[in-house]
């Protein structure tokens, strides 16, 4: 291939005619396309404000702030595919056929600037010469990029067949109409080749000429006959495309960026990462309704949420509610979400009483294509797992518990087991029922650490949690974790008997009334001892002081009526410990000579991203081989307990602990190391059940206390 100046022809010959072979630039034809492109972006309009307008029919919501890093995170997500190509053979084929893409409409938008505007206006052709070469080179590379990837997608999707994929004839549409215009674009390029007569810079266009070299065999009248035909499919194909951007499986390509731009910014820090939202207190004066029954009652976002959903199955692919067959598929959900608001909001758009609008219910105890049963929302264990892998930032599990708070608030429907512990968390600040008074019975004397009542002054309160108190097992690990403190010299208190529940779990249970109490309470001692720093053993703990504490509040009120204040920094124990080893205020010289997995807990990973520190501890203790599960950081796998989960039996399908206990089986770990009191009780639990003889389950406390220098 040379540049233009060796083809020893007049630069500006070094082109194309526009229209070759279809009619010329002028008259008819041009007004021929714009009539087109007005239908198309016409219809496209339509469709995109109809959408606008059913999400206006939901509640509002603040996300239109901060538009810097809104755009930040479309770049990151949209334009450079930050979750998409973390899967390799789905992100490269998605990265093909979006990237060739984008390469063919600046292509596009280049030849309609000439055409459309500086040849009309101007009489400037100026896509000539080199500049022609290059043009041609890439939209000749792009329109291959998107061919490989359109072989890719139809690969995976008709023969492969993942099951996460639930191919519709709308996909088999989309998939068909770009690989038709991908196809007459190259047939088209080749024909007008054969015909002029093979122009030897028309190398500059790789594919095309080496298809035009076959075609050469037809006689001219027939190639210029095909090719007014393949040209017309081309074109009316890109304009249906371009007509249906809006709408549909093709919607996506609009609709996800959008959701990406208003998405939550939240998200994008450790610091709030995944909060939920957290009811007013003053709204529980007056509101008539709490939580979702309706989906009018979603936010506006949230009903963007279902429509920005491309069906891809990360969600689901990752849920370990769907991996251990029970009800819950956050893609079924998100895509019912999605039918009951396209079947109720036009209908309550039309009519003259809403109140008299009939429609599929959105909760429904049977299975209904557009609503959701009860048993699917109780199944989320709230691990964040759908959302962590959903390219397109969709928030599910805001959406579940939205909908768990009408059946608690609204019905008072919910499982025994959960009313119970609802119930002793009202009576004695405990989810197990046990006396409050007793909550600091379990500090062993020896110790030294006193309640902040008895010496306010500590580096540290450290907040012990409902599962430390009171379960025998992660009493051992509380101990275990004063005594690395102690030994390296921090001091600490506790709140004993002052201390509440954290009220995780009456908030993912739906119970935000009860949450609101604790919360108040637990922020009111904080206050009163003038605590600044928080380490929690507990990473439900520790990520709901952290957040959703933070969040109550800025609006809630202590029992006189003033203002709570969250001043405090919280830390999980990993980090602390982390840091002691780094300090050298502890040193560990005991060797371990096991092979060692370690889980991540939820709330401690995709929550909070702290997924070096512990990883950091384990290495440090001599003897350690540490091995990884398949599964492990982002793409972690729950243990079954968070969203409440701890507290409600497990009827439907498999048993995710066991499902996870198999995971750390299969390393070949004889130990497994939690970080979390859930996570303690519940893979203990999967190697009983299991009855895996050689595997054994230890906090991250434990072993480090059991290697350090005493
Ligand atoms: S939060 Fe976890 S359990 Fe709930 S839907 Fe998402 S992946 Fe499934
Ligand atoms: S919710 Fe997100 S991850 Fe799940 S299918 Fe839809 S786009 Fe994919």
């Amino acid at each position: 291939m040379k540049f233009a100046e060796s083809y020893g022809v007049p630069l500006a010959d070094i082109s194309r005619e526009s229209f070759f072979n279809i009619g010329g630039s002028h008259g008819f034809m041009r007004w021929g396309i714009y009539i087109f492109v007005f239908i198309a972006f016409f219809y496209l309009a339509y469709t995109i404000v109809k959408r606008v307008l059913i999400w206006r029919k939901g509640k509002g919501e603040l996300r239109t702030d901060f538009p810097e890093k809104r755009i930040l995170a479309v770049i990151k997500y949209v334009i450079f595919q930050a979750k998409i190509l973390k899967e390799s053979y789905a992100g490269i084929m998605h990265a093909a056929i979006f990237f060739g893409f984008a390469a063919l409409f600046v292509v596009t938008l280049i030849i309609m600037a000439q055409d459309d505007f500086f040849e009309l206006f101007f009489h400037n052709h100026f896509i000539k010469g080199n500049f022609y070469l290059v043009w041609s080179l890439v939209g000749d590379l792009a329109g291959m990029v998107v061919f490989i990837g359109l072989i890719m997608a139809s690969y995976r999707r008709y023969i492969t067949k993942p099951t996460r994929l639930d191919t519709k004839p709308i996909d088999t549409f989309a998939l068909a109409l770009i690989f038709i215009i991908t196809v007459t674009g190259f047939t088209s390029e080749a024909m007008r080749i054969a015909i002029s007569n093979f122009p030897a810079w028309e190398v500059w266009s790789p594919f095309g000429y080496a298809l035009a070299v076959p075609l050469s065999f037809f006689s001219e009248g027939s190639l210029r006959v095909m090719h007014q035909l393949s040209w017309w499919i081309h074109f009316l194909g890109a304009f249906i495309f371009i007509g249906l951007v809006g709408s549909d499986k093709l919607g996506h390509i609009m609709i996800s960026s959008l959701n990406v731009y208003y998405g939550n910014l939240d998200n994008e820090t450790p610091a709030a990462k995944y909060a939920l939202n957290v009811i007013d207190p003053a709204i529980f004066e007056v509101a008539e309704t709490f939580g979702v029954s309706k989906v009018e009652e979603y936010t506006w976002k949230q009903l963007m949420d279902s429509d920005a959903c491309t069906r891809c199955g990360r969600c689901q692919d990752n849920c370990p509610a769907w991996l251990t067959e029970k009800p819950l598929s956050p893609k079924k959900l998100v895509n019912d979400i999605q039918d009951n608001m396209d079947e109720r909001i036009p209908a309550l758009m039309l009519a003259d009483d809403p109140s008299t609008v009939e429609s599929t219910p959105l909760i429904n105890e049977t299975l209904q294509h557009g609503s959701v049963m009860p048993d699917e929302f109780w199944s989320c264990t709230n691990c964040a797992a759908c959302m962590e892998a959903c390219p397109v930032n969709i928030e599910h599990v805001q959406k579940m518990i939205d909908m768990r708070r009408y059946k608690v608030l609204m019905e008072g429907d919910m499982a025994p087991e959960l009313q119970t512990t609802f119930t002793n968390l009202e009576n004695n600040f405990n989810p197990y029922g046990f006396a409050f008074a007793e909550r600091g019975a379990w500090l062993p004397a020896d110790l030294g650490v006193k309640t902040l009542a008895e010496d306010p002054d500590v580096d540290y309160l450290y907040f012990v949690g409902s599962a430390a108190s009171y379960d025998k097992r992660n009493q051992k690990v509380a101990t275990a974790f004063l005594k690395i403190l102690q030994k390296a010299g921090v001091k600490v208190g506790i709140l004993g008997a002052e201390e509440a529940d954290s009220g995780d779990a009456a908030m993912r249970g739906g119970n935000e009334y009860l949450f609101h109490a604790l919360v108040t309470q637990n922020l009111e001692n904080f206050k009163a001892y003038g605590v600044k720093k928080i380490i929690c053993t507990c990473p439900h703990d520790y990520n709901v002081i952290k957040k959703e504490y933070k969040k109550f509040a800025a609006m809630g009120k202590n029992a006189e009526g003033g203002p709570l204040e969250h001043n405090v920094e919280v830390f999980h124990h990993t980090q602390i410990i982390s840091d002691l080893i780094t300090g050298g205020a502890i040193k560990l010289v005991n060797p371990l000579n096991e092979t060692v997995t370690y889980h991540d807990s939820c709330f401690l990973g995709r929550y909070n991203e702290i997924y070096d520190a512990p990883r950091h501890i384990l290495r440090a203790i001599p003897g350690v081989k540490y091995v990884e599960m398949s599964r492990h950081h982002d793409t972690s796998f729950c243990c079954g307990a968070g969203g409440a989960r701890m507290f409600l039996e497990e009827h439907l399908g498999t048993r995710v602990n066991q499902f996870r206990t198999k995971d750390a089986q299969s390393t070949g770990a004889t130990r497994i190391c939690t970080a979390c009191p859930f996570c303690m009780t519940m893979l203990s639990d999967g190697i009983t059940e299991l009855d895996i003889q050689n595997m054994q389950n230890f906090d991250i406390a434990e072993y480090v206390f059991n290697a350090m220098e005493k």
